[in-house]
């Protein structure tokens, strides 16, 4: 401890100094005023022990001069002086204690001083810390007030007195009722009551939108933060408030126009209701009777007149059937876009089979093949499916190229939709119509090359569309097109699904291993409930009578491959071909992490796998992120294990990952996970197209290099801001030649030689 001992007289001050060295002190002395101040400008010092009476300076005076110097060091009176008044005066004026030279031993003078420099430093600290706080609450873009145990305001800063018009002085130690407008006090007070009646919790926060006052009398909205502390036996209060009336505003402003949007979406649907009404009825019949008298023209004139006239009354019978086919069309559509109840389940594959059916004449003369996905069920009436369906496979087969039309059908699940595609080996569509084509009447031929009216598309965009869905194509002309197009997913049995308690259905015949994952499961922190079947055979039956009878389904299956009746393949097999079942996450139960048997496994779309034996931490950490990634309504802000991470980082990469879990995946708050889905060919179109926005240029340089990612979407990331993703496509040899060209010219030397250098290999390969 460094002190400054300030003292005029020189036999006491080298007693004193001596014996305080002694005991372990560090001092300096000063023998005047002048040479103090000049000291402790220039020096630190932990405290000064001062006598008052020095030789250029005596009483209160010293002490009050040197304070004004040594800011924040603790200063001790050391006095001969023995008045009362004086001790009290020198208190007053911030010294930390008054001590009587030659009556208080050294010894205590020492302890003394040690007290007074910890509690200065504590006072230092809490001043600190308080102007901290102050400084915070003065700057806070919100009104801070804080209230004693009645209301009265004992804290308002800067913020709160321009919200409300009224100074601090003004409202201190007045009720908080003032900034209340006088016909809600009662209302509120006693709202603000109930609540805190009913909790003495030490800490009780309330939040709401109230009406607050200003001084002038104006109300308007403010939301509020209130909290109550309990301080001993008492309660005190603080408030933070904001005034929302900007924001109230907006959102009334939002909702005046979505209103007035709607009445006019209403009014235009009414238009086009009443359109379609004329051109069923009002047109259809001055077109019958054109079409009647051309007949009877063409009956009673058959063979009396010459070719061009005959000619003449073929084509306005051609026309008038042309005209006809597209009013039915235009009927169609506006019917098309009339949104059921959302109660139907109808089954896709049936749907296929009557229009295979319909088509069978065009599918004979050309040949046509297909390969089919086994379809969902969705909620869309079948009338709409069919035509949805009949204008796509109609579609393939009318623009077939020299060979055979080949039509592949798949669908893929993605959290509340389904993705259909569509592709044929026909003449595709050149880029730059790949819009236009679903608008009304649009065609890219001429009639006498392809029938048709450019009604079909259309019709397909707004049955998909009024349902929520998406319709899109992609296609190169020459190698065939593949449409895509997104519909809602039924309603599924698996409604509760992941709740807290996680229930699992563990399949395995070897009851020693029964009971290992038993007991593994009861030493994991997990809320579960376990049903044990012994083999695959009752496995199944369990599972399809729980689905028949729409009962819940576990949550997760734990499942051993060696079994007999029904091995785990086999159950894995069956689980993964049921549309609905296959939504489980199945854990297979290998004994050994190398086992061929993990191999075979993947194949069959395996979701994930553990090695035996069972321990309590590998399936805490396996099933909480399964748990995690399959319920209803993810906790965003859950931090995860190191193991938790790592099983989602082998999940995002994994392809045989479900679908949904992607999605969650491509959420998940680490980029690597997020890079690992963005690079699964598996990951479905809609999620590519949220990643290619990520904000990590990893994620995105990920989406770039995905097989399967939309050429609408990597068009868009040869124009990203980051370098590496333009240079990650640049080099990427399946980059359209069209995109490679413009990253040939990019402004980034490095980008550009890149894609010079990718289009140059693959001219040589040409
Ligand atoms: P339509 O077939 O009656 O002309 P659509 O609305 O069904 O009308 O199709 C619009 C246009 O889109 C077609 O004229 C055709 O040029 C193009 N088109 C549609 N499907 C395909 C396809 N599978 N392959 C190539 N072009 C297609």
């Amino acid at each position: 401890m460094r002190i400054l001992l300030v003292e005029d007289s020189s036999m006491a001050s080298s007693s004193s100094r001596e014996t305080l060295e002694q005991l372990g002190l560090d001092l300096e002395h000063a023998d005047s005023l002048s040479t103090a101040i000049e000291l402790v400008t220039k020096e630190d010092f932990d405290g000064i022990l001062l006598d008052l009476d020095l030789k250029d300076s005596s009483g209160i005076g010293t002490l009050i001069e040197l304070r004004e110097y040594a800011h924040g060091i603790p200063i001790v009176i050391y006095t001969q002086r023995k008045e009362r008044d004086q001790a009290l005066q020198v208190i007053k004026y911030g010294a930390q204690d008054y001590l009587l030279k030659g009556e208080v031993p050294e010894t205590s003078v020492l302890r003394c001083l040690r007290h007074s420099v910890e509690r200065n430093k504590v006072e230092l600290e809490l001043h600190k810390h308080q102007e901290r706080i102050q400084a915070i609450l003065d700057n806070s873009y919100d009104a801070f007030i804080s209230l004693d145990s009645k209301m009265r305001i004992t804290d308002w800063n800067k913020q709160a007195e321009e919200t409300f018009g009224r100074t601090k002085a003004e409202v201190l130690g007045r009720n908080m009722a003032i900034i209340i407008p006088h016909h809600l006090r009662r209302q509120y007070l006693r709202q603000t009551e109930k609540v805190f009646n009913q909790s003495d919790a030490s800490i009780l926060k309330l939040s709401s939108e109230i009406t607050a006052a200003h001084k002038d009398g104006r109300e308007f909205p403010v939301e509020i933060g209130f909290f109550r502390v309990r301080e001993n036996t008492d309660y005190s209060f603080c408030a933070f408030l904001r005034d929302i009336s900007e924001r109230q505003r907006f959102k009334e402003e939002l909702e005046r126009q979505v209103q007035e949007r709607t009445e006019h979406l209403t009014q235009q649907n009414e238009l086009l209701k009443q359109f379609a009404k004329i051109a069923s009825h009002d047109l259809q019949e001055p077109l019958r009777a054109v079409q009647g008298f051309a007949n009877l023209l063409a009956d009673s004139t058959r063979g009396k007149l010459d070719k061009d006239q005959e000619e003449f009354i073929g084509f306005i019978m051609d026309g008038t059937t042309r005209m006809q086919n597209l009013i039915r069309a235009i009927l169609l559509h506006s019917e098309s876009g009339k949104v059921e109840d959302g109660k139907h389940a109808t089954d896709c594959n049936s749907v296929l089979n009557e229009v295979l059916a319909n088509l069978s004449t065009s599918i004979k003369e050309s040949e046509a093949t297909f390969e089919l996905d086994r379809l969902p069920r969705v909620a869309v009436q079948r009338l709409h499916l069919i035509q949805l369906f009949q204008n796509m496979v109609s579609n393939a087969i009318k623009y077939r190229g020299t060979e055979p039309p080949l039509i592949s059908i798949t669908a893929e699940e993605n959290a509340t939709q389904w993705l259909f595609s569509v592709r044929d080996n026909g003449i595709g569509i050149d880029h730059k119509y790949a819009n236009k084509i679903f608008d009304m009447f649009a065609r890219l031929h001429g009639k006498s090359q392809y029938p048709g009216t450019g009604m079909g598309l259309a019709i397909c965009k707004r049955i998909v569309t009024s349902h929520g869905g998406n319709i899109w194509v992609e296609s190169t002309p020459g190698d065939g097109s593949i449409f895509f197009f997104t519909l809602p997913a039924i309603e599924k049995v698996r409604r509760k699904a992941m709740k807290d308690n996680i229930e699992i259905l563990l399949v395995e015949d070897t009851p020693s291993d029964v009971r290992l994952t038993q007991e593994a499961l009861k030493r994991s922190d997990l809320k579960y409930e376990m049903h044990v079947v012994n083999d695959g055979e009752e496995a199944m039956e369990h599972l399809i009578r729980l689905k028949e009878s729409h009962q819940d389904l576990p949550d997760v299956i734990l499942l051993d491959l060696n079994m007999p009746r029904k091995n785990g393949h086999e159950v894995l097999a069956e689980i993964k071909n049921d549309s609905v079942l296959r939504a489980i996450p199945v854990v297979l139960l290998t004994v050994s992490e190398n086992d061929e048997d993990v191999l075979e496994a993947l194949k069959l779309k395996m979701n994930y796998y553990i090695a035996k034996p069972v321990s309590a931490p590998k399936l805490t950490a396996l099933l909480s992120s399964i748990h995690q990634l399959h319920k209803e309504s993810p906790e965003e802000s859950k931090a995860f294990s190191q193991d938790e991470t790592r099983i989602r980082l082998v999940l995002a990469g994994n392809q045989h990952t479900a679908p949904i879990a992607l999605t969650r995946l491509a959420a998940d708050a680490n980029d690597r996970v997020r890079c690992r889905v963005a690079e699964n060919p598996r990951t479905p179109a809609g999620v590519l197209m949220k990643l290619s926005e990520d904000a990590s240029a990893e994620v995105r340089l990920g989406v770039s290099e995905n097989p399967n990612t939309p050429e609408t979407v990597l068009e868009a990331l040869s124009k990203d801001v980051s370098d590496d993703v333009r240079l990650g496509l640049a080099s990427n040899h399946k980059l359209p030649q069209r995109l490679l060209e413009n990253l040939a010219e990019d402004e980034n030397i490095y980008v550009a030689a890149a894609a010079q250098k990718t289009l140059a290999t693959l001219t040589q390969r040409v």
